[in-house]
């Protein structure tokens, strides 16, 4: 069973709102083979997930809630010296399909890309999924295997002394009082209210992000030579439709939108090309994305038996995703097992 307040509403065309959570404002860019580290646990999800994305959409794939992966992905070098670490990065992943293209080298085709003088990083199997179709089909999936989807919110959870199934108690804002083996929390920011009760503090804090939708006025617009995700300073240009185009995010500590950074996003700080300078805003959003504090993101422990935590994605919960989901589900299997 599935709990979460925001069940309530099928999910929203995110342009048309505002605040969100983590997974409805998400980009869905997925940079997982030019991750600049080569160990550690980060570089070992990026590196699982990347290897099951493509098995997850095509079972996910649905004529009712139909899914992709849009690849490849661009990143341009800031400066000579990032240029080179790109370089040296592609020449040791070029069967991950990283290759480096010189400045000369760039599409100078009728939509300009940004350009930083330096060069830019392809990565032909990084890209994006559409966050909120993933959503859609997700929560079709979950159905068609007999899930339960409920709209409320847990809260509060309690050790169940009572033998026999249920170590768990779930109690709902409706008012629900539900037995369980196992609880899964991955409730980004309300994951720590139901958690300290029990002994485990793991306070996470909030980081904003805005998202622009922009509409080109030029007649004759194009997005041919353009990959699905082009990252210029760290701000992603993801191109939809014939004229439309989505840039984010901003990085903003606490859960208040500042709409003081939003000029120096859309002009790339200085490095915005006559045409995307011209783009008529015709749409906007923001959402928290929940960082742990003290412990880096994200956050997959078994806390004690049947208390499962996976949260605190920070910026890459969609791309992580496959890998998390993974994770969880080793860990069910293992405390369903070990059950009394
Ligand atoms: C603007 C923006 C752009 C981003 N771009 C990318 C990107 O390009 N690539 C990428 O990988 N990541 C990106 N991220 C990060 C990514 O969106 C998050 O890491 C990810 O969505 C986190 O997923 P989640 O399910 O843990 O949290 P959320 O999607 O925030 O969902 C948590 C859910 O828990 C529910 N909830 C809260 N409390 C309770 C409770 N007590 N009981 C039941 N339910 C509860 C909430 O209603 C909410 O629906 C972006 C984030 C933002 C804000």
């Amino acid at each position: 069973m599935l709990l979460d307040p925001c069940l309530a509403s099928e999910v929203p065309e995110a342009s048309s709102q505002r605040g969100l959570n983590g997974s409805t404002a998400s980009l869905g860019v997925l940079m997982g083979h030019c991750f600049r580290r080569s160990s550690g646990r980060g570089w070992r999800l990026r590196q699982r997930s990347m290897a099951l994305w493509p098995n997850w959409v095509s079972q996910l794939d649905h004529p009712s809630s139909p899914l992709s992966l849009q690849t490849p992905l661009v990143q341009l070098a800031a400066s000579a010296e990032e240029a080179e670490r790109m370089r040296q990065l592609a020449q040791v992943r070029r069967e991950r399909g990283l290759q480096f293209l010189e400045e000369p080298a760039l599409p100078s085709a009728q939509t300009p890309w940004p350009r930083t003088g330096h060069g830019a990083l392809l990565s032909e199997q990084d890209g994006r999924v559409d966050p909120l179709g993933l959503l859609r089909a997700l929560r079709r999936a979950f159905k068609a295997q007999g899930g339960t989807l409920r709209s409320t919110s847990a809260q509060h959870l309690e050790r169940s002394s009572a033998g026999g199934n249920g170590r768990w108690r779930v109690v709902t804002a409706a008012g629900d009082s539900l037995r369980v083996d196992a609880v899964v929390i991955c409730s980004a920011l309300g994951s720590a209210p139901l958690l300290e009760p029990l002994g485990h503090p793991r306070p996470m804090e909030a980081v904003l992000g805005q998202v622009l939708e922009l509409k080109r006025q030029d007649s004759q617009a194009s997005w041919e030579h353009w990959p699905a995700v082009l990252t210029c300073g760290g701000i992603n240009l993801i191109p939809h439709g014939e004229r439309q185009l989505w840039l984010g995010a901003t990085v903003e500590p606490g859960s208040e939108a500042n709409p003081s950074l939003l000029p120096a996003m859309q002009t790339l700080n200085n490095l915005a090309p006559q045409w995307l300078h011209d783009t008529e805003r015709v749409g906007q959003w923001h959402g928290l994305r929940a960082r742990p504090q003290g412990r880096p993101a994200p956050l997959l422990e078994q806390l004690e038996p049947g208390l499962i935590l996976a949260s605190g994605h920070y910026r890459n919960g969609v791309l992580l995703a496959p890998a998390s989901a993974e994770w969880v589900s080793q860990q069910i299997d293992g405390s369903i097992l070990t059950a009394p």
